[in-house]
């Protein structure tokens, strides 16, 4: 999909009647720490609308609380295309099957459900749009689900571009 303005894909979330959103979001505790990450600020932008939401780790049975991964070698796209992985930060151990498969499930419920736009959760090794972690910091770029979204003609925004 070709790069949208923050602009357009404003417009893109007010047109849109169904969003597909980061559960975390919504108030749901599945965060790697147990804890959920709900934002008003998401939850009066999606007023009115139908929400898909999604949690693209716990979808692939990584359990919560989880360890923490990151990316490493690449962005998501890097780990779509084989490039880069998904790891547990701080021993290393592969994650990177269970991370696209959070993200081809993600996906599947967007298509499922019609979807054209969705808000994730920024930062996030699966559904970080404007930065995810890899290699040790934060870096621009999307997390895996993000990526697959994305490239599957899904507008993507960030919660903090709301
Ligand atoms: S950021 Fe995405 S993967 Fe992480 S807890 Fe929220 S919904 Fe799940």
């Amino acid at each position: 999909m070709t790069e949208q303005t923050l602009a357009e894909r404003l417009a893109a979330l007010r047109e849109a009647r169904v969003v597909l959103v980061s559960a975390c979001l919504l108030g749901e505790a599945c965060r790697y720490d147990g804890k959920s990450k709900s934002s008003s600020r998401v939850m009066q932008a999606l007023e009115g609308k139908e929400l898909v939401p999604v949690c693209p780790e716990t979808g692939a049975g990584l359990g919560i609380p989880r360890p923490a991964v990151e990316l490493r070698g690449g962005t998501g796209e890097a780990v779509l295309a084989g490039q880069a992985r998904a790891v547990v930060a701080a021993t290393g151990e592969d994650r990177t099957a269970e991370f696209r498969h959070g993200a081809e499930l993600a996906l599947e419920a967007a298509r499922r459900f019609g979807v054209k736009v969705a808000v994730l959760k920024e930062r996030s090794p699966s559904c970080g749009s404007q930065g995810t972690h890899v290699d040790g910091g934060v870096v621009s770029g999307r997390g895996v689900t993000a990526a697959l979204l994305h490239s599957a003609g899904i507008t993507v925004l960030s919660d903090e571009e709301l």
